[in-house]
This record gives C-alpha cells, sequence and structure tokens, in this order.
C-alpha cells in the first residue's frame, strides 16, 4: 500500500494525475470517516492512499461580495461553529448540528460527504436548496459544477479520478428567508436519514417567492422537486395549497426499501414533513 501526506494543493494535484494513482485505484483521504469504513468492512480496495488532510489552503469558510466559499476540507465541527453559515445558510448550520457525534464530525469534511456520493448524505441536501456550485480542480484546470448535476447515482459522480473537489459555493441568504433542514432518522443522532429535507423561501411575502425544495435518501441521487417548486412559486400560501404541493413532491421521489424503512413510509414521510416545513 503506498501512502502519501502532501501538504500543499499543487501536490496533492499532481499526485492524483499520475498513472500510478489510476492503476492503485488511489483514493483521496479526507476525514476517513466514509473511507476508512469501507475499506475495513467493506472490502473496497486501494493501492494508494493520498492523504488531504494536512492541506490548510483547502480548509476554510470565508464570506466575500455576498458570496459563501467553504474549502472542500472543512470539517463538520468547523460548519457547526461558524457565525457566518449560522447567519448566512442557516439550512446548513443545522445539519451540521444533526450529524453524527462529535468525535465524527471533528473529522468528517465537507467534501467527503459530498464525493461519497451517498443520497442519505446530510449536508447535500441543504446545499441542493442554496444551488451551491462545486469547483472541481485538476492540473489540467477548473470546471465549476452546479451541485444538481454532480451526481450520477449511488457513489458515482462526474468527478474525474484525476480530479478534486476544492470549493463549494453558494449565495449568502438574504435575512428574510426562511431555511430549514429536517432529518428523519431512527434515532435522534448516529443515524442515517430515512428521508430528508432542506427548504428555502422568501418569508417577507405572503405568497411563496424563491421557493427551493431539496429530498435527500428518496431517490438514488438527492433531488431538487422541480416540479413542486414551480406549482407553488408566486402562489399565496395556505394549507390546503402545501398539502396539494406535498402529493406532487412525493410523485417526484423514487425511493426504495431498505432495512431502515420501506418506500410507502418513505414517500408517506415525503408528504408530511414537507406539509409541516412549508406551512
Ligand atoms: C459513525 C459514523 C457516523 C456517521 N454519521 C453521519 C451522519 O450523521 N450524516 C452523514 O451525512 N454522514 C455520516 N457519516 C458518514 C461520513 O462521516 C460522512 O459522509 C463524511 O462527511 C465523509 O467525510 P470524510 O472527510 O470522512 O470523507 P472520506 O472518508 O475521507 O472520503 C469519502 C470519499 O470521498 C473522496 N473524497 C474526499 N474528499 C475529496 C475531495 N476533496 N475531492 C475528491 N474526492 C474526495 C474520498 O476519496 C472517498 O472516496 C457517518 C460515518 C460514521 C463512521
Amino acid at each position: 500500500m503506498i501512502y502519501i501526506m502532501p501538504i500543499e494543493k499543487k501536490e496533492l494535484l499532481e499526485l492524483v494525475a499520475q498513472p500510478q494513482f489510476k492503476k492503485n485505484n488511489g483514493q483521496i483521504l479526507a476525514g476517513g470517516s466514509d473511507l476508512m469504513v469501507k475499506i475495513e468492512h467493506f472490502g473496497f480496495k486501494t493501492g494508494m492512499i493520498v492523504d488531504a488532510k494536512g492541506i490548510k489552503s483547502l480548509r476554510g469558510i470565508v464570506k466575500k461580495d455576498n458570496v459563501i466559499k467553504i474549502g472542500s476540507l472543512t470539517t463538520v465541527s468547523d460548519l457547526l461553529e461558524s457565525k457566518l453559515l449560522a447567519k448566512n445558510a442557516p439550512n446548513l448550520n443545522q445539519a451540521a448540528k444533526n450529524f453524527a457525534a462529535v468525535q465524527i464530525r471533528n473529522r468528517s469534511t465537507i467534501g467527503g460527504n459530498i464525493c461519497n456520493a451517498s443520497p442519505a448524505a446530510d449536508l447535500v441536501p441543504p446545499l441542493y436548496a442554496l444551488g451551491a456550485k462545486l469547483k472541481l480542480e485538476s492540473v489540467k484546470g477548473i470546471r465549476r459544477v452546479n451541485i444538481d448535476k454532480f451526481f450520477k447515482g449511488p457513489g458515482k459522480t462526474v468527478l474525474k479520478p484525476d480530479e478534486i473537489l476544492s470549493e463549494i459555493s453558494f449565495n449568502a441568504l438574504p435575512s428574510s428567508t426562511f431555511s430549514r433542514f429536517y432529518k428523519l432518522g431512527q434515532r435522534e443522532s448516529m443515524a442515517i436519514a430515512i428521508v430528508s429535507l432542506s427548504v428555502i423561501f422568501n418569508s417577507n411575502e405572503n405568497k411563496f417567492k424563491d421557493l427551493r425544495i431539496a429530498l435527500g435518501a428518496v431517490a438514488p441521487t438527492v433531488i431538487r422537486a422541480y416540479k413542486t417548486e414551480r406549482f407553488l412559486e408566486g402562489s399565496i400560501r395556505s394549507s390546503e395549497l402545501v398539502e396539494k404541493a406535498a402529493i406532487i413532491a412525493v410523485n417526484e421521489c423514487s425511493p426504495i426499501t431498505d432495512v431502515r424503512g420501506s418506500a410507502d413510509y418513505r414517500r408517506l414521510m415525503v408528504e408530511r414533513l414537507l406539509a409541516e416545513l412549508l406551512n
């Protein structure tokens, strides 16, 4: 097993561009909380680990010209403690609060949560609702991808073997915005989401304005409920309308039955929880 720990982003990009990285099914290690579990318990094979967690330039949260930028190695604890996020993206801050326990939050990174591509990843629905953009870097250059174009299925993304996710960015939410994340698990903490939701809209108006709805764990990837958003956008808020919208949202999902819950239970929970959040 080859293990290398670069301390600069440039070194990391050069390492993942080497033919031996691809040949050895090389993996970037950020916090390791998904990768090490896959290696230890699920027989995942890799012959090369590039440990990125010492690269300081990839960690931190800043606001510039109303845009929030988060380095991919920023930990869930950093997200939780960030006053900037509590003010400008409360839904993401809430997702960090619901995330595992302190030991895991201290190791887990936002980049790892995204790149692992679980449809139940807690930080992803808030980022969908925020309309986040991902910065993907390689020695060849930079490309930017909207988060809803990044995932191809469970565990699958558009990331190329020589690319890294370096930064996540989105516009800061105006103070008049209602923004929430809700996770339904088998217990309050240390549980994988059965269903998760993130909702954002302008709360100044009596109409739904700038509405964004993201749903987790109810399809092969996290999804935006675009049909539901279009149905509600511009309409006067009422519980009757919300009930109709929640049924549209159910039809946008394609949940599976697994050990945590049946597909029918997931549909029912999307309907009930979305109605609750929108009301
Ligand atoms: C006990 C326990 C509890 C957990 N609880 C939760 C929970 O409540 N909610 C939740 O959503 N998840 C949970 N998880 C899953 C995990 O902690 C998260 O998904 C975490 O955010 C992964 O981040 P990491 O930095 O540890 O990723 P790693 O394991 O280091 O990496 C995950 C994958 O992403 C790739 N990768 C990482 N960073 C990059 C990058 N910058 N560019 C390209 N590829 C990259 C790695 O190569 C690897 O394939 C839990 C895990 C455990 C073990």
